[in-house]
């Protein structure tokens, strides 16, 4: 056994917590949670407090994604991958197609395929690290992606495919619904190029997992309304028609979680407060460009995601030559209470994950790089 490796204090970032979801929560956001410990918690939410936290959110939210007219945000139980099926219940007519470049794209790709009501779905893969896109096809009628691909840190624009038509009220067109789990809260966007934005609050919004939000625009909520009326059987704990009369009264279908919309609407008052969506693209990309340029100039390192105008500037990937071990890094970072920098398990790479969301600070990712100079240094 080599001599463990030791980080002088001074060197650790202030915030050791680098993961892709959970994520770092801010103490203020924690403060809220002790304020709120004494009135709100354990109270119903069926009353108006906390319906009128959850319309401060939806308030909120809409702010900082600068909600185009018409749009409604809506919110459910089970996080993004509950949403997964939501959507196969109750935004796909026939068939979906898919931009499948990752973990995240594929398990949502595999839920609309898998589903027996509708026809198989086109799926477009592309190699981890790279990624495809949606075209224009005949008789699909939801083109879905991830705008940013956590298990690879890739990011992809959010734009309307090519030739196919803005779907309005009665115009029957496709819906275009973009996974922005860990993109939104981080990067911007222009609602108007989707009809669906949906995301959990457990990366940049740096709360709990375990509910879903998003936005939905006039075509997708006519959707809903359709297929709800058509007579296909929707569960109803997955029935986005549900979710909608609910989040018109601030409501879930079923009983939340209160600490994590505590949680989160302390964080959308603090991005709002900051300077809103524009203001946190510009922090993530800071913090990203930092991991980049050092991986770039970095005699042992490499951003993974090799084309320049893919890398993500919310969660980053960066590999390692095969002689630099990449766990016995994120190990030794562990040791000291910097945690959660491990690739993706299933990416099987000798890489490490580093988070870059809103709530991090980028003088920590500048002090986690140079941690980790240390650590190669000593290995
Ligand atoms: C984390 C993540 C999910 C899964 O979110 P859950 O809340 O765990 O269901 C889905 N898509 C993307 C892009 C993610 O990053």
């Amino acid at each position: 056994m080599s001599r463990p490796i030791s980080i002088p204090d001074h060197m650790l970032p202030a915030d050791g917590r680098f993961g892709s979801g959970p994520s770092k929560v801010r103490e203020e956001q924690v403060g809220a949670l002790a304020r709120a410990g004494r009135s709100l918690l354990g109270t119903s939410h069926r009353q108006a407090p906390v319906k009128d936290m959850v319309g401060r959110i939806r308030e909120g939210l809409g702010d900082f994604l600068e909600l185009p007219d018409g749009y409604e945000i809506l919110l459910g139980l089970g996080g993004a991958s509950t949403f997964w099926d939501s959507a196969a219940f109750s935004l796909v007519r026939e068939k979906a197609q898919h931009a499948a470049f990752g973990e995240f794209g594929a398990k949502f790709a595999a839920v609309t395929d898998n589903a027996p009501f509708l026809q198989p779905s086109s799926i477009r893969t592309s190699e981890p690290g790279t990624r495809t896109e949606v075209v224009e096809e005949e008789g699909v009628d939801v083109y879905a992606w991830p705008q940013n691909e956590t298990s690879t840190g890739v990011m992809a624009p959010v734009r309307r495919p090519d030739g196919v038509e803005r779907a309005t009220p009665g115009s029957d067109g496709a819906l275009v619904v973009v996974d922005a789990t860990s993109a939104a809260g981080g990067t911007a966007v222009d609602l108007q190029q989707t009809d669906v934005y949906y995301f959990s609050p457990q990366k940049n919004f740096a709360s709990d997992g375990g509910l879903w939000f998003g936005a939905f625009s006039p075509a997708a909520i006519e959707r809903i309304e359709a297929i709800a009326a058509s007579g296909r059987w929707v569960p109803d704990v997955l029935s986005l028609n549900t979710a909608l009369e609910n989040s018109r009264k601030n409501q879930t279908y079923n009983t939340p979680g209160l600490a994590g919309l505590v949680m989160l609407d302390d964080q959308v008052r603090w991005l709002n407060e900051q300077g809103g969506m524009a203001w946190a693209a510009a922090r993530t990309k800071d913090s990203s460009d930092r991991v980049y340029a050092w991986a770039e100039a970095s005699e042992f390192a490499r951003p993974f995601v090799t084309a320049a105008g893919d890398r993500s500037t919310v969660v980053t990937t960066v590999d390692f030559d095969d002689a630099v071990d990449a766990t016995a890094i994120s190990k030794t970072l562990r040791a000291h209470g910097v945690v959660d920098v491990e690739p993706y398990r299933k990416l099987g790479r000798n890489q490490l994950r580093i988070a870059t969301f809103t709530a991090v600070d980028p003088e920590d990712v500048s002090a986690l790089l140079s941690c980790i100079d240390l650590i190669v240094d000593q290995l």
